[in-house]
């Protein structure tokens, strides 16, 4: 372990992978630490149709292969871990899984984001017994049943649509009354037949059975405009409002905004420490889009590429 590589990487979606490829190719022999989720968000997602070069559109962990592949040909090792602690205070870098422990000339941190949650106390009693943040992985069990998508973006929307395939209904709950999703993902469902919009409530609580299955059974949706509450009659809800920047890691050691998102000088992936990178969702709360995930994953690496070479 005394070895001290020139290139570790955190993370392993678009950003990370395309980093990745690109140190590869500069026989920079990259280490990727492909963390909890290998692949990242597009691991849960259905179709992508918008990254330019595949027309006809193709499933998300069809296209993280890909990437994942593309990425090992030239030589990257991907390690499927997930890092428990960095010290980014000195060279060389110390990257820990656990007890074990990597050295590194360069980082590049492409953590991403993850699904954020309501903060409600049924988020956590139905977990993964009704309550969802990935149509994808759990549509499948609700055939034939009536489904709550909460959210007004393009997440919302994608999920809506998509679990139409497996409930016989789903009810779209969003807290205004208009949604900031795409027009054209809007569109897709305002033509669907099986979804029913419910504007301008939230949920104020989940409700559901302990015995004999931990299940939903409905919710209690509070008007955001009255203020008064209704129950309805449910049997999942999937909670599709957003993401949160993956950089607990770095608190405290690279810059970042409010939300958590890190910092890089503009025109660059260079964070406050020189020889760290940051690229994808982690370091990015305008565009968070495969490509330009991607796109920066390339310049982190070639950031990275030229620090190496200054030092
Ligand atoms: P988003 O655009 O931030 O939308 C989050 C939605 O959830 C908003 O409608 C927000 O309501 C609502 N919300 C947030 N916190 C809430 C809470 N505590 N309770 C109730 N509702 C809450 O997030 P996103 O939909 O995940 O999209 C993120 C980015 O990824 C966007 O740039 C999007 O275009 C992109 N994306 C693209 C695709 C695609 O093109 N295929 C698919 C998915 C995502 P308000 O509107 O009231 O704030």
């Amino acid at each position: 372990m005394s070895t001290v590589h020139p290139v570790v990487i955190v993370g392993s979606g678009p950003a990370g992978y395309t980093a990745a490829l690109y140190a590869a190719r500069a026989d920079l022999h990259p280490i990727v630490f492909a963390g909890f989720q290998p692949g990242g968000q597009l691991m849960i997602t259905t179709e992508v149709e918008n990254y330019p070069g595949f027309p006809e559109g193709l499933q998300g962990p069809d296209m993280m292969d890909l990437f994942r592949k593309q990425a090992a040909r030239f030589g990257s090792v991907i390690l499927d871990e997930t890092v428990t602690k960095i010290d980014l205070s000195q060279l060389p870098f110390r990257i820990y899984v656990d007890q074990k422990e990597w050295l590194a000339s360069s980082v590049i941190v492409a953590t991403g984001a993850s699904a954020k949650w309501l903060g409600i106390e049924g988020e956590q009693i139905f977990g993964g017994y009704g309550v969802s943040a990935c149509a994808t992985c759990d549509g499948f069990f609700f055939r034939n049943k009536e489904v709550i998508v909460v959210g007004g973006g393009d997440t919302a929307m994608e999920e809506a649509n998509y679990l139409t395939k497996h409930a016989s209904q789903v009810v779209l709950v969003h807290r205004r009354d208009s949604f900031r999703a795409s027009k054209i993902m809007q569109d897709r469902v305002l033509a669907n037949p099986k979804v029913e919009i419910v504007y301008n409530s939230e949920i104020a609580d989940i409700l559901g059975d302990m015995e004999p299955h931990r299940k939903v059974t409905g919710v209690q949706l509070r008007d955001t405009v009255t203020g008064a509450v209704s129950e309805r009659k449910i049997d999942g809800i999937f909670v599709a409002i957003g993401h949160k920047p993956n950089s607990e890691l770095f608190n405290g050691v690279l810059d970042m905004d409010s939300v958590g998102y890190l910092k890089t000088q503009p025109g660059s992936t260079k964070t406050n420490i020189p020889g760290v990178f940051a690229c994808g969702d982690v370091a990015d709360s305008v565009y968070r889009q495969a490509v330009t995930a991607a796109g920066t994953g390339c310049m982190a690496a070639i950031d990275a590429e030229r620090f190496l070479e200054g030092h």
